[in-house]
Parts: structure tokens; C-alpha cells; sequence
């Protein structure tokens, strides 16, 4: 159609503005290698806040009895328990629960939130039995998992910087997260020890690194998008007034916060503009679940105000913010028919498209793969940064040998088109030899056991 034609224009223009040549992800690796330098030298030197764990122990597999885990971290919250055989029998039996949080509990006090916690996981502690059994004269013990910004302090406590993700718990910031968990422990008459406390990419990556020595790095593109590491004490000089240098911790990196060299358009700078933190997390927002359907979405609108796509049938919904959803685009593009059905389906249902022409539709396919592409090409281009990072200081170690990458997420694990785009990326950055020995595994929630491990690997009675 007539329509159709004029709108094509902003579909060239889109291809132009979020292209990933080779040159633009080798910038981006590049920086991002050089923002962690920044980051592991200096707080707040480089966008990447570089956040030590305090993870000096990774679990052996030597680890045995049994531990907890808690993990916090969005509307659901999970109460594990794992019992550890050691170097052969390894995870002997695993158990865990799923809570909603109430909304309520989410805008409550801190006392109201922690002793709901506290409350379920005595329930859960009550139903012990079976294969699991707690070694005589200790105390159980758990890895909270607590995926918030924390300034950590040690590896079992750390300060709430903010709540983040539809949280608003009053009287929170500022405290010790493990010191309020304790207290409502003690109203509970719970009596358990928190012996680790981390981020969840940092359980994804010691949960991974139990089963496969070779994992060196985590990384989490779900929702939101996150990367942790392990690195060598010596090359953290912001923690050398601490002492020994000797040994490895894990990094959380926050590498969501970058944005060095990325290709922007008025789509996301708009969608920025208009979310409830600008100017931040760029990386985040163009290469995470949460964003890619809306920055979709942000491209049709124009093409229908502008160009009059979709002729006269142009709906309200298409206005609203987020209603194109992630999951929606993946659908889309895995529409094989030649009337693109499923697409002409998500159009009607999702943003109120009546009719549309197979050139239209056609179009809408066009675009989600632009965005879906630019985001998995950065996504590889930000792992590669990693590794070439970890590569560079240590003489060849990481890149001439098998060299694991933990992967978690539901944009991973279900968007089979971004994940050969990230794939893609990598082997175009590394060459066809070096890519082979990047490995990159997908862990299904490895993060709960990973975190029950840490405090295995940190107990309280070693
Ligand atoms: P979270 O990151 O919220 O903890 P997940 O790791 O399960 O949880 O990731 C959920 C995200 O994964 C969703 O927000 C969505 O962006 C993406 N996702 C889920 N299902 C699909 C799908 N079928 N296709 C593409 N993306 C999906």
C-alpha cells in the first residue's frame, strides 16, 4: 500500500541507527573492559559500580549437611533447602517452596516485610524430613539471596541502598538487610544463622561453578540484565587497603548501568525520558526483556502517526506504554506461515490492529528483529568485554582454554533469535578459534542452591 511505502523510510532509518558492525562491538567491548579497570580501581570512576562480593570461598563440592536459601528478589520469594553429600554424592536432595509477597507486605514497614519472611520460612523449616538432616550441635544455616543494590560489608551483611522493583518497605534503606532478617528471626523464635548473603547472579555463578569448574562468569538477561565474575584479589585495587591479596573473589559487575558507544535512537531516548529512573541503566534498557517490546512499540506508533500504517484501524492501545510486551515479539518472529497468522493475531489482540496487510505485518517482523537484533549483538559484545578483560590479565588464560559462561533468564532461555544474535556477536569478536572455547551454559535458577552452597562454602562451624 501507499501507507506501507512512506512508512518504509523509518524502517531504513531504524536499520541505519541501531546497526552492530564489527567496529561498533569491538568499541563496546572495548569500553567495557575499560569501565570495569575504572570500576575495580575506584568507586564510582566508571559506570560500572564493580561491587566485591566478599566471596573469598567458592563451594568445592567438598561441602556437606544441610543448608538453606532465601531469595529475595522480586513479587515472589523462594525458601530452599539442599543437603550436600560431598566430592561424590554431591546434591543428595533439594526442596523448595514459592511465596508471593502481598502487596501490601511490598509497601509496609521493614518489621512487616521481615516477619513475613521470617513466618514462611519457619513454616518451611517445620516440614524438614526425609533426606534432610541437620548435623548435631549446629545451627541451620542459610545463603540469602537479595537482589537489590546493597553496599555489601562482609559476606553476611550488607546496607540496602534502595528498593528497586515495585518495592517502597519504609525504614529499610540504610540498614543492615542480615541484621533485619536476624531480628525477625529472634520475634520468631526461628533459630537459624545467615552465613552468606549475595546478589543473584553471584548464586548463578557459584551454583554454576560447583558443577563446572570452567564457569567464570554469570550473566542474567531476564527482565533486567546483570553480569558478576571471578577476579583475581590482586587486580581490585580499591580493596587493597584490606590486606592479602592473595585468591579470587566474585565482581558484581552491574553492568546494566553501562552505556559507552551504544547505538541510541529517539525510541529509546524517549522511552528513557519517560521511565521511572533516566538517564540510567541505558545497557539495561536497550538489551533487557522489560524494554525491547517497547521500544517496539515506540516504532510502530510513529510509523502509524506518521505514515498512517495500519490505514484507519489505528488503535488506542498502540499509545499505551507496554503493552507490546518481550514475549509477544519472540511469538512474532517465530511465525513461519506465509499470512504470518500469528502476527495478524498479536496485532488484534495486543495493540488493537484490525486489519493489516501482509507488507505490514511483514514490517512489524522487520523491526522487532532490528531491536531484538542490536540488543543480543550488544549483549555478546558486553560478554566478550568480560572475557577479554579477564583474558588480558591473565596472559592468554582464559581465551586459550575452556572457559564457561553461567546463563540465566527467561530472554535467553525462550528468544531463540537473540540468543544466535548474541552468539553471533561473540564468535565475530573472538574469531572462529578463540569463540570455541567460550562455552556459554544455560542454568535454570541455579541461583537458589547457588546461594545455599555459598553458605556451605562459608559455614559458620569450618
Ligand atoms: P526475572 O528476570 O523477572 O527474574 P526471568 O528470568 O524469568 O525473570 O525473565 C522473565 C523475562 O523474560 C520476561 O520479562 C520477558 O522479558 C522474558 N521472556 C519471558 N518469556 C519470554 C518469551 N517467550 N519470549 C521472549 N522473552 C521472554
Amino acid at each position: 500500500s501507499s501507507a506501507m511505502a512512506a512508512a518504509t523510510p523509518i524502517l531504513d532509518d531504524l536499520r541505519l541507527r541501531c546497526a552492530t558492525p564489527l567496529p561498533l562491538l569491538r568499541h563496546v567491548a572495548d569500553a567495557m573492559a575499560a569501565d570495569m579497570r575504572a570500576g575495580l580501581a575506584v568507586d564510582g570512576a566508571g559506570e560500572l559500580k564493580m561491587i566485591p562480593s566478599y566471596v573469598y570461598s567458592l563451594p568445592t563440592g567438598d561441602e556437606t549437611g544441610l543448608f538453606y536459601a532465601l531469595d529475595l528478589g522480586g513479587t515472589n520469594f523462594r525458601v530452599l533447602r539442599v543437603q550436600l553429600g560431598g566430592k561424590d554424592r554431591r546434591v543428595i536432595d533439594s526442596e523448595s517452596e514459592q511465596v508471593s509477597i502481598p502487596k501490601e507486605i511490598m509497601h509496609g514497614t521493614t518489621e512487616e516485610l521481615f516477619n513475613f519472611i521470617a513466618a514462611r520460612l519457619s513454616n518451611f523449616v517445620a516440614k524438614e524430613g526425609g533426606n534432610f538432616r541437620l548435623q548435631k550441635g549446629r545451627k541451620r544455616e542459610i545463603g540469602f539471596t537479595f537482589s537489590f543494590p546493597v553496599k555489601q560489608t562482609s559476606i553476611d551483611s550488607g546496607i540496602l541502598i534502595k528498593w528497586t522493583k515495585g518495592f517502597a518497605v519504609s525504614g529499610t534503606a540504610g540498614r543492615d538487610v542480615v541484621a533485619c532478617l536476624n531480628a525477625a528471626m529472634e520475634r520468631q523464635g526461628l533459630d537459624m544463622l545467615v552465613s552468606a548473603l549475595v546478589n543473584d547472579t553471584v548464586g548463578t555463578l557459584a551454583g554454576a561453578h560447583y558443577w563446572d569448574e570452567d564457569v567464570m562468569v554469570a550473566v542474567i538477561l531476564g527482565t533486567g540484565t546483570n553480569a558478576c565474575y571471578i577476579e583475581k584479589n590482586d587486580f581490585i585495587p580499591k580493596l587493597l587497603h584490606l590486606g592479602p591479596v592473595t585468591g579470587n573473589t566474585i565482581i558484581n559487575t552491574e553492568w546494566g548501568a553501562f552505556s559507552d558507544g551504544l547505538p541510541l535512537t529517539e525510541f529509546d531516548r524517549d522511552m528513557d525520558a519517560e521511565s521511572i529512573n533516566p538517564g540510567e541503566q541505558i545497557f539495561e534498557k536497550t538489551i533487557s526483556g522489560m524494554y525491547l517490546g517497547e521500544i517496539v512499540r515506540r516504532v510502530l506508533a510513529k510509523m502509524a502517526q506518521e505514515h498512517d500504517l495500519f490505514g484507519h484501524s489505528f488503535a488506542d492501545k498502540l499509545a499505551q506504554p507496554f503493552v507490546l510486551r518481550t514475549p509477544h515479539l519472540c511469538a512474532m518472529q517465530q511465525d513461519r506461515s506465509n499470512d504470518l497468522g500469528e502476527v495478524e493475531l498479536i496485532l488484534r489482540d495486543v495493540i488493537g490492529v484490525k486489519e493489516s496487510s501482509l507488507a505490514e505485518r511483514r514490517a512489524i517482523v522487520d523491526v522487532s528483529d532490528c531491536i531484538v537484533k542490536r540488543g543480543g549483538r550488544l549483549a555478546g559484545a558486553g560478554i566478550a568485554g568480560i572475557l577479554q578483560k579477564m583474558e588480558s590479565d591473565s596472559n592468554g588464560q582464559v581465551l586459550g582454554r575452556r572457559t564457561a559462561v553461567a546463563m540465566d533468564g527467561g530472554l535467553y532461555e525462550n528468544y531463540p533469535q537473540y540468543r544466535s544474535y548474541m552468539t553471533e556477536a561473540m564468535v565475530e569478536l573472538f574469531g572462529p578459534q578463540d569463540s570455541e572455547h567460550v562455552v556459554v551454559e544455560h542454568t535454570k535458577d541455579g541461583s537458589g542452591i547457588g546461594a545455599a552452597l555459598l553458605a556451605a562454602a562459608n559455614s559458620k562451624y569450618a
